[in-house]
């Protein structure tokens, strides 16, 4: 039953400006894209992982839809010209985590979702060097987390949500 249920855990949530992402019709960022996602997908396969490309919402989330338990990646997020292929696959690996960090779980959902803390660790400690290997995993999550915490910082000041 609670599977139904329809859960969003955001990242971010801004609109980037247009000078800010890759064209949408650019070539490699879709590619390193759907690179990652063949790799995510192989490794979890009780997962549902899409792209939304045509925005420029800054996203990726994880939620439980009519597929199940779904990634979800936006345009935002993977064409923006400040986020490295360390960023993009920490934060697909922080929305894997979602669904299977474990406890301790989100505290404002009744289905299970791991907590954003959890969602960071699993991503930096099992995700990461599960899909990349011990050494190129834990780069990504240190320079990935790195590249996301600017971002946020950046639009955060720039864009204050109201
Ligand atoms: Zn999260």
């Amino acid at each position: 039953m609670q599977e139904r249920e329809t859960l969003i855990v955001p990242i971010f949530d801004d609109v980037v400006p247009i000078a800010d992402v890759w064209p949408v019709d650019a070539r490699w960022p879709i590619f390193r894209a759907e690179q990652l996602l063949t790799r995510f997908r192989a490794n979890f396969p009780d997962l549902h992982y899409d792209i939304f490309w045509n925005t420029r919402l800054m996203n990726a989330q994880a939620f439980i839809g009519p597929l199940g338990r779904c990634v979800r990646l936006h345009g935002g997020l993977a064409r923006h010209r400040s986020i490295g292929i360390e960023g993009l696959a920490f934060a697909l690996a922080h929305e894997t985590g979602h669904h299977v960090g474990g406890p301790p779980y989100h505290p404002s959902y009744l289905s299970l979702i791991s907590s954003e803390e959890r969602a960071n660790e699993w991503a930096a400690k099992c995700g990461l060097p599960l899909l990349f290997g011990e050494k190129v995993g834990s780069r990504y999550a240190l320079r990935g987390l790195r590249q996301l915490a600017r971002l946020s910082e950046f639009y955060s000041i720039k864009f204050p949500i109201v």
